[in-house]
């Protein structure tokens, strides 16, 4: 008998039809949920009071779910959160950096449609997503998502019209659901260490700012210097290349005279920061951002969350940033 705890936050496939468009509609989603009551799973839903368009979210929600697993966490084999699309790849990273020495599958899972409309890829999503809760030696936050098991810090949302909107442009999948599941077991992580989940800290101020031809760079740069933000990313391009600019070289430097990380990621869909690659990927580093390999920005954000959350700082959290804590990075 598995057990299995359902936490509903809200998103496109609980809503239903409102006179404004869709719209969440509390109590729906866990009456539809009875359709997977089967013998060997036992499940329990709690809907959250406010259920949000996940374009909505923050990090409030974020230790709402880390609050409502980690008192629930013994009781249960697994855990299945449903989000909406829209941030689902933010909050996937935030928690597989959050629940440090998890040793039970969550798994989010959403959809493109709601469940009342007839064509609604959510009960799919739903029943994998379930599935993939009950594997006892899944340690890790993934999504599921149109027949694919996904690591949650490497998938992003790639598709907002079609029904396979979730890839992992860096990592295989976990697993592929067809008659059978496929499970990539060799791909899943191993439990690590004792379970310590950690809080988000909620005041903490990262930006990632994405630089463009022409007056992109100063802009970025004149964010940088302004003096408001705890850490950084910067979505540079190709492989880690950003022109020279001394208002962006002079914002990385002040960043780094008040101890607050910058990083550079490629804004690229696939593939890696490489210092060195070219010429133009030195200046950036030179003044001081880190390279952040092929971390896509939601896992870059989430692991600047936790660890900063954890107030680990200087060569701790460069080092940290460096390495795959959970599987987000290819070292
Ligand atoms: N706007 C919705 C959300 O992210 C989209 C979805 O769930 O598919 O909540």
């Amino acid at each position: 008998m598995s057990r299995i705890l359902v936490l509903y936050t809200g998103g496109t496939i609980g809503m239903d039809h409102t006179p404004e468009g869709l719209a969440p509609a509390p109590g729906l989603l866990p009456r539809l949920l009875q359709r997977f009551e089967r013998p060997g799973l036992a499940f329990d839903v709690i809907e959250f009071e406010q259920l949000i368009d996940s374009s909505a979210v923050t990090p409030r929600q974020w230790n709402q779910i880390i609050d409502a697993l980690v008192s629930r966490y013994p009781d249960y084999d697994g855990f299945v959160v449903i989000h909406g699309t829209d941030t689902m790849a933010y909050t996937a990273s935030v928690l597989s950096f959050a629940l440090q020495g998890l040793s039970k599958p969550v798994v989010l899972t959403g959809a493109q449609l709601p469940l009342v409309h007839p064509r609604s890829d959510g009960w799919a999503n739903l029943a994998d997503a379930l599935e993939a809760a009950c594997q006892p030696d899944l340690n890790e936050v993934a999504i599921a998502f149109d027949r694919l098991l996904l690591r949650g810090n490497r998938a992003r949302k790639l598709d907002a019209e079609r029904f396979d909107g979730f890839n992992s442009p860096n990592a295989e999948p976990l697993a592929q659901f067809a008659i059978h599941a496929h499970w990539r077991r060799e791909r899943w992580l191993k439990p690590e260490g004792e379970w310590r989940p950690t809080r988000i800290n909620e005041n903490l101020k990262l930006a990632a700012l994405m630089l463009t031809p022409g007056h992109g760079s100063a802009l970025a740069g004149m964010a940088l210097q302004a003096g408001g933000l705890d850490g950084a990313i910067l979505l540079a391009y190709g492989s880690g290349n950003a022109p020279a600019d001394p208002v962006l070289l002079s914002g990385i430097e002040a960043m780094k005279a008040r101890g607050c990380p910058v990083l550079t990621l490629t804004q690229v869909m696939k593939g890696a920061v490489e210092v060195g690659a070219y010429a133009a990927s030195q200046p950036l580093a030179r003044a001081g951002a880190w390279p952040g390999g092929d971390l896509t920005p939601e896992a870059a954000l989430g692991k600047l969350q936790v660890l900063l959350s954890g107030s680990v700082a200087g060569e701790a959290l460069r080092e940290a940033m460096s390495r795959a804590l959970r599987g987000e990075m290819t070292v």
